[in-house]
């Protein structure tokens, strides 16, 4: 399916607000600073328009949910992308803030139907971190499809390469093709990660 167009739908503090789009979601989260951003951004650089505004992070504001939609050439709308808060900057994580994030989730989940995909981003850099097993696990047992992505590739040396991911594939219990490598540098892996959200959204 054709992208024609990226649109800001609305960003929003709390899941309650979030509107009824009536179309199928992917939703977005990793650690802040993982590259969940620069990911959006090179995803919607594939769309044929240019993108009416620029996925950008808001420092210093109330982190907000941020919807985009994406619309087909004649504008017809496609899937819903789902910018969630990035959480826990720092490597250890408060129990505050780990139920923090868990029931942020929740609320999220428990509220979208929509929800097709979720896609988790981890740096590929760095061990499994604790957060992001926590929230794998919630995924889990909510029975929620998912995609672990691996970001920033591009800095890895090609000798950490398969090391780094394999690590994190038996740290955080992937199949085999997961965490799939992704660089928004080099754009490796975009056109796949666009065929899991188109097949798990569009079908
Ligand atoms: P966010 O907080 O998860 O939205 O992270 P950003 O997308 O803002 O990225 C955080 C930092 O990592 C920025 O300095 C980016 O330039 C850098 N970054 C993001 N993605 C990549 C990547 O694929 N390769 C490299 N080398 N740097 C990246």
């Amino acid at each position: 399916e054709d992208v024609g167009a990226v649109s800001f739908i609305g960003g929003y503090e709390d899941s309650r607000d979030l509107p009824a789009t009536g179309l199928p979601e992917v939703a977005f989260l990793g650690r802040s600073n993982v590259g969940k951003s620069s990911m959006l951004n090179s995803l919607q650089s594939r769309a044929s328009e240019r993108a009416e505004v620029r996925i950008s992070k808001t420092p210093g504001r109330t982190q907000q949910i941020n919807l985009f939609r994406l619309s087909d050439r004649r504008k017809r709308g496609l899937v819903v992308l789902v910018d969630l808060p990035g959480y826990g900057y720092t490597r250890s994580i408060s129990k505050e803030d780990t139920k923090k994030i868990r029931s942020f989730l929740l609320a999220y989940l428990r509220k979208r139907a929509e929800l097709r995909l979720f896609l988790l981003l981890v740096d590929s850099r760095l061990p499994a971190q604790e957060v992001d097993a926590d929230v794998l696990a919630n995924l889990r047992s909510m029975d929620v499809p998912y995609l672990v992505a691996a970001t920033k590739v591009d800095r890895l040396k090609a000798s950490e390469r398969d090391a780094n991911l394999a690590r994190l594939r038996e740290e955080l219990q992937l199949p085999s093709w997961q965490p799939v490598p992704f660089s928004s540098m080099t754009g490796e892996n975009g056109p796949l990660l666009w065929r899991a959200i188109s097949d798990a959204c569009i079908g």
